[in-house]
């Protein structure tokens, strides 16, 4: 391993820590959002029965030929079908059936003319009614085919598919109460720093609250998974150990912020050799360069810097698609926006920058501008942005108009 990773190597480096997803068995509505890990067959036709897709009548289309406002055609109502119902009757010649939508169509009809082109000559409209027809039906029109959907035993969806909210009814459609699927990975959350307090407390004289610790468990459930936030470790070498022991029993992937620089106090690099492996601590990116890759006892560990901002970068560019990965997602990345920059932008010549910034529609093309202070210790502007501008490594200058990628934080991977 290089001393200072590449974002494209340390990004192939975290993937080649991670486990194979897990597939386990989920009542259907905790499907949503979620990859489906086997192929999920029909165990019947859908639709079941030829029906009705209007309220009308179901006729012959040969009885009706010719039939306009002009010269209507007048039939006898023999039937009423109400959905649900389970007609057995069959309509002879010069007969209809009275039908709502979704109800079974009987034996003897072909086609379907909808209420409103219809004109009641006799009686209510049911049964020993006879109503004049003013058009001539398509064969087939308005009828709804068994098995138009899917046929019993094929597949309804392919394993690899992400079941949506319409996927969510043609499972319901096809039988699956539960449905096989990857499981969301339990992620550990530790937040390292003797300066933390929580949320709910005022911070007393040097102390600061522990944000990171929310805004990583966001993160995650955004990503999918499912947090775990541990108690502030301080910066101290056995509550160090003792939580990341903790944390490699209980958990599929570790995620911690701070501790991870060359400051007096850090202990996150020194207890991972210990406990596990380190691959990397140093990527040549800002913000957050010193992110750093691991494993406890096999399990993956991500060393966040402690910087707000730096710690919600390095989370969208590894541990987001990492966690994607191991929930068998394909798109790992999200959309990126070549856009215009609005105006001149310095940098560092050596890393690669990503800032927080918005990308607007602008005319023809898109717009990419930093109108919020870029401090990694500010997280208002990744709140305000919609998109992390991407400034190469290697150039030190960028006047406006220069193109860039926007990497759109408003936008899901897969998204074209
Ligand atoms: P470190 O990476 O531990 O040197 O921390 C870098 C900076 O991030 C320091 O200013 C810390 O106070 C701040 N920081 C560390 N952890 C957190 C946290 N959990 N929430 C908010 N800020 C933090
Ligand atoms: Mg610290």
């Amino acid at each position: 391993m290089p001393e200072v990773m590449t974002v494209e190597q340390a990004r192939e480096a975290v993937f080649a820590t991670l486990p194979e997803p897990v597939v386990e068995r989920v009542a259907l509505l905790d499907a949503l959002g979620r990859v489906l890990a086997e192929n999920a067959r029909s165990d019947i036709d859908v639709a079941p029965f030829d029906n009705s897709a209007m309220d009308g009548f179901a006729v012959r289309a040969e009885d009706l030929v010719g039939a306009s406002p002009e010269s209507p055609v007048e039939l006898d109502v023999i039937a009423h079908i109400a959905a649900g119902d389970a007609p057995e009757m069959e309509v002879g010649p010069r007969q209809a059936a009275r039908i709502m939508t979704g109800a079974p169509v009987p034996a003897g009809v072909d086609s379907v003319v909808m209420v409103e082109r219809t004109r009641v000559v006799s009686g209510d409209g049911g049964v020993g009614s006879r109503v004049a027809f003013e058009l001539e039906p398509r064969l087939g029109e308005h009828i709804r085919l068994r098995g138009e959907e899917v046929r019993a035993g094929d597949v309804v969806m392919e394993a690899g598919e992400v079941v949506g909210p319409a996927g969510v009814g043609l499972l319901a459609s096809t039988g699956h109460a539960e449905v096989a699927v990857y499981r969301r990975p339990r992620v550990a959350v530790i937040s390292t720093g003797s300066e933390l307090v929580e949320v709910d407390v005022t911070p007393g004289p040097g102390k600061i609250r522990n944000s990171n610790s929310y805004s990583i468990a966001a993160q995650v459930l955004a990503a999918g998974a499912e947090p775990v936030r541990y108690a502030i470790v301080p910066d101290d070498l056995e509550a160090t150990r003792t939580a990341f022991r903790k944390a490699a029993e209980d958990c599929d992937f570790i995620v911690t912020s701070g501790g991870v620089s060359v400051g007096d106090f850090d202990y996150v690099k020194p207890v991972l050799e210990e406990l596990g492996e380190l691959t990397f601590c140093k990527v040549a990116m800002r913000p957050g360069n010193p992110q750093t890759l691991g494993t406890i006892g096999g399990v993956p560990f991500f060393g966040l810097p402690g910087n707000p901002t730096s710690t919600y970068v390095g989370f969208e560019i590894f541990v987001r698609p990492s966690l994607r990965k191991m929930q068998g997602f394909d798109a790992l990345d999200r959309p990126v926006t070549r856009a215009t920059l609005a105006h001149d932008v310095k940098k560092k010549q050596g890393r690669r920058y990503y800032l927080r910034g918005r990308v607007d529609r602008t005319g023809e093309g898109y717009t990419a501008s930093l109108p919020y202070s870029q401090s990694s210790a500010l997280l208002t502007a990744a709140h305000r942005g919609n998109c992390l501008v991407v400034l190469p490594q290697g150039e030190g200058f960028f006047p406006a108009g220069t193109p860039v990628d926007c990497i759109r934080l408003d936008m899901e991977e897969g998204t074209p």
